[in-house]
């Protein structure tokens, strides 16, 4: 945490305070979430079409396998980035998971966890799990302190645990795993476990929802190893939420709003690993120039145009997003090393009988 900064009298600059114009951060971030959900709605029927065609004996209409859906196999993703740093080799075994986990880092790196709440459908899904469950309760609950921290190191233990495994293979081992039926269809036992829950799949799914009615993003602050992995990277990152204490006005609602739990209201610069870039804090504050999601040095001298702060920041922050994330989609595709290189006729094999392929490990 940045250390504290000096509060001036609230009263004395709250009369001299310039309002900020209108905040148009939050309608674009729900936009670019919404948009994301329903291409993952789009590639998960792509992807059940092609799964279904197989296990209907290859009849019926065929579905090219739509690569996206690797997004959703990020531990492929981290042992195929581990197997391209050792080997300088492109993976031909699930590449497009190594390709979107590297682009989510590269965004943490410049621009904090934006992937958790600009991109991540889970994201969405616990935001507007945890919204839809203040407006039912009233409130949203907050666990005590001790329970929060120790709740929060368990996202770091599941990391650790991934990052110990992987760390320990060789390249041959990253191969030879992929290359076993579990790693081939990886996706489709990811989509059997979303669409033949069972029962302690069902009772752990039940609950995570409950939790995330009345507890601000529970899945996102405690459970998830790739917002940790996210949050670690997201330390480097340049840009930042950063407040001017001369134009602040100490009315705290930064921090009321900040879904992360933050003390903004009390910090020169937002370093923490919870900040997800959501700029909810930017979005609430009263105060022209106040707060900022900004590069180092902030220039209180030369405060930023009120039009880029409110309409173009945003726009910005979502268009480098949309080039990370296309940009590397498209390089992978230029390259050649989008899809996964399986013969149709090993998915024709596999495929029909994911629910008998089990983890190689087990
Ligand atoms: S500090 Fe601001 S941008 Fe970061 S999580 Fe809190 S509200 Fe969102
Ligand atoms: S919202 Fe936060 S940064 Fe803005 S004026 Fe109030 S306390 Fe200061």
């Amino acid at each position: 945490m940045a250390p504290l900064a000096k509060r001036s009298s609230a009263r004395e600059k709250k009369s001299l305070v310039r309002r900020s114009a209108p905040d148009r951060s939050q309608p674009i971030r729900h936009l670019v979430q919404w948009l994301f959900v329903a291409l993952n709605l789009w590639i998960g029927l792509q992807f059940l079409l092609w799964a279904r065609y197989f296990e209907h004996g290859e009849t019926g209409l065929y579905v090219s396998r739509p690569s996206g859906v690797e997004g959703w196999l990020p531990i492929a993703g981290l042992m195929n980035t581990k197997y391209l740093l050792l080997t300088g080799r492109v993976p031909t075994i699930h590449p497009a998971a190594m390709y979107l986990f590297l682009g989510f880092v590269l965004t943490s790196l410049l621009m904090k966890k934006a992937f958790c709440s600009w991109l991540c459908p889970v994201g969405t899904i616990s935001e507007n799990l945890w919204k839809l469950g203040r407006f039912a309760v009233g409130r949203s609950f907050r666990l005590p302190r001790w329970l929060d921290v120790a709740l929060r190191s368990l996202k770091y233990l599941l990391l650790s645990l991934f990052v110990l495994v992987i760390g320990s293979m060789s390249a041959e081992m990253l191969a030879g795993f992929m290359s076993t039926p579990y790693g081939i269809i990886a996706d489709v036992k990811m989509l059997d476990f979303f669409r033949n829950p069972r029962l302690t799949g069902a009772i752990v799914m039940a609950l995570l929802v409950l939790f995330s009615l009345l507890i601000r993003n529970f899945w996102c602050r405690y459970l998830c190893p790739y917002g940790a992995l996210l949050g670690l990277a997201s330390l480097l990152s340049p840009l930042k939420i950063r407040r001017d204490a001369q134009a602040c006005i100490d009315c705290g609602k930064c921090s009321r709003a900040c879904p992360a739990q933050l003390p903004v209201d009390r910090l020169v610069q937002v370093r923490s690993v919870e900040c997800s870039a959501c700029l909810a804090c930017v979005a609430s504050c009263p105060a022209e120039n106040a707060l900022q999601f900004a590069l180092p040095p902030r220039r209180s001298a030369a405060p930023t145009l009120r039009w880029y702060r409110r309409v173009v920041g945003p726009i910005a922050l979502t268009g480098i997003l949309a080039y990370i994330f296309f940009g590397i989609i498209l390089w992978a595709r230029v390259t050649g090393h989008w899809q996964t290189n399986i013969p149709r006729e090993v998915y024709a094999r596999l495929v029909p009988h994911a629910n008998q392929v089990s983890h190689p490990g087990l």
